[in-house]
């Protein structure tokens, strides 16, 4: 019997169901990446995302909101459970409009926004030049220190004391070690800056206790709710009570109309997930199998950015191999190792070709996979930098059949019926 949408849309239930084969046949070995679970896409899919809802629980613009209240009242409550905060908002649409939102509550255009610098691991939305974020507001930037590969603190206190910012912003998309929330909020109070922690990349790492807590140091905690926290694509921003009604007003009506309804629900399932047993073993799993890849890329002996880490995430220095981010990561690509080329800090290659390969293991342990695996993944990366080296297309085709066999042992969550559903068997 075929679905619906094999029958209105079959290139569409065709790209999909190939999308389903090709997530199961290859490694999601990108950080931000994860496999959410079937009942998370099940509220994604569903008929939420019918309904007009401007406005907060019991203060809506538009009538009919019986059910949606108590939807978002959920995803509230549960995300101030799981991440010990007094105050969350669940409607921002994605990690960078949550970032713009809190901006927009607390700064003027032209005010300084002190984050951590693009090449060094921060984010664009942390006042990057080509960004919104640098464009409107002042965008000045820390990095890492050289030898260790960790945050300069010397650098971000001297910064923060000669600037002023009106925000101090700590959290990245290519930091793979624990973040000093403590010491970045004494350096926020002696310059009587507000702190806000992006903990996109984090959020289940956090959330699961295997990474330190923002809650008790930050003003404001942002977060993406699709990378280590294993829901929906969206984003939620937590504070103190104190800021409550600045941060709701700037993401509604500030900066947003109606919010995505069935992404709220399936927020609230994610966090249901993220309060058990089963997610925290999840979390430590992740940080356990970290260890584990990158011992075995050191013991190949690759270069990692700080020499190891401390949660999700690998940042590759690949200069002492004498190729390129990019070409490895398009090598790894046909040999089913999906990664992403990235700068490295003090990288002396350009952006769009850098010196950094960038990998993480969230998806992957999502998949239930363990140490064993992870040696197994770090060999085939080393095998693959080689080929890569020597346009050694057979042996990417050798490790592209093997990650397809290993994949086979470590199913995706929801693919099998995704892959059925679009091809309407
Ligand atoms: C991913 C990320 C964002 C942006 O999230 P999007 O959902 O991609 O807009 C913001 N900050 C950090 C640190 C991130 O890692």
């Amino acid at each position: 019997m075929p679905t619906d949408l094999q029958q209105v849309d079959p290139e569409i239930a065709e790209l999909i169901s190939l999308e389903a084969r090709r997530q199961s046949d290859t490694l999601a070995l990108i950080p931000s990446e994860n496999h959410a679970s079937a009942a998370v896409m099940a509220a994604t899919g569903s008929l939420l995302t019918n309904k007009y809802s401007e406005g907060y629980p019991g203060r809506r613009y538009y009538e009919g909101q019986q059910l949606i209240d108590r939807v978002e009242q959920l995803a509230i409550d549960r995300a101030k459970a799981v991440f010990g905060v007094e105050h969350a908002n669940v409607q921002p649409y994605s990690g960078s409009p949550a970032n713009l939102a809190i901006y927009f509550a607390f700064l003027k255009p032209g005010d300084t926004i002190m984050g951590m610098a693009l090449p060094m691991g921060g984010h664009l939305t942390h006042g990057a030049e080509v960004s919104i974020t640098g464009s409107f507001f002042r965008g000045v930037h820390y990095g890492v220190q050289k030898e260790t590969g960790r945050v300069d603190f010397d650098q971000v206190r001297e910064l923060a004391l000669r600037e002023r910012p009106r925000v101090i912003i700590c959290g990245g998309t290519a930091i793979p070690r624990q973040i000093d929330f403590a010491t970045f909020r004494e350096i926020a109070d002696e310059a009587d800056a507000l702190l806000v922690a992006d903990i996109a990349h984090i959020a289940g790492l956090v959330a699961g206790g295997a990474h330190p807590s923002p809650a008790p140091y930050a003003d404001v905690i942002s977060t993406t709710t699709h990378k280590t926290l294993r829901g929906p694509r969206g984003a939620m921003i937590m504070s103190r009570e104190q800021h409550a009604a600045a941060l709701d007003k700037a993401v509604f009506p500030g900066l947003q109309g109606g919010p995505h309804n069935h992404t709220t629900a399936a927020i609230a399932v994610t966090l249901k997930e993220a309060a058990t047993e089963d997610f925290k073993r999840y979390a430590q799993q992740i940080i356990a199998n970290a260890w584990a890849l990158a011992e075995t890329l050191l013991e190949a002996g690759f270069d990692l950015v700080s020499g190891g880490t401390d949660n999700h995430l690998i940042l590759i220095d690949l200069s002492n191999k004498d190729v390129t981010g990019k070409v490895v990561s398009q090598a790894l690509d046909r040999a089913g190792i999906v990664t992403n080329f990235n700068t490295v800090p003090f990288d002396k290659r350009r952006p769009f070709n850098p010196s950094g390969l960038r990998i993480g293991t969230p998806a992957i342990t999502t998949r239930g996979m363990k140490e064993a695996e992870m040696r197994q993944v770090g060999r085939w990366i080393n095998d693959g930098v080689e080929a890569a080296k020597k346009g050694d297309e057979a042996t990417l085709a050798r490790i592209r059949d093997d990650v397809r066999e290993l994949g086979q042992s470590f199913p995706v969550p929801g693919a099998a019926a995704q892959s059925r559903i679009a091809s309407g068997v």
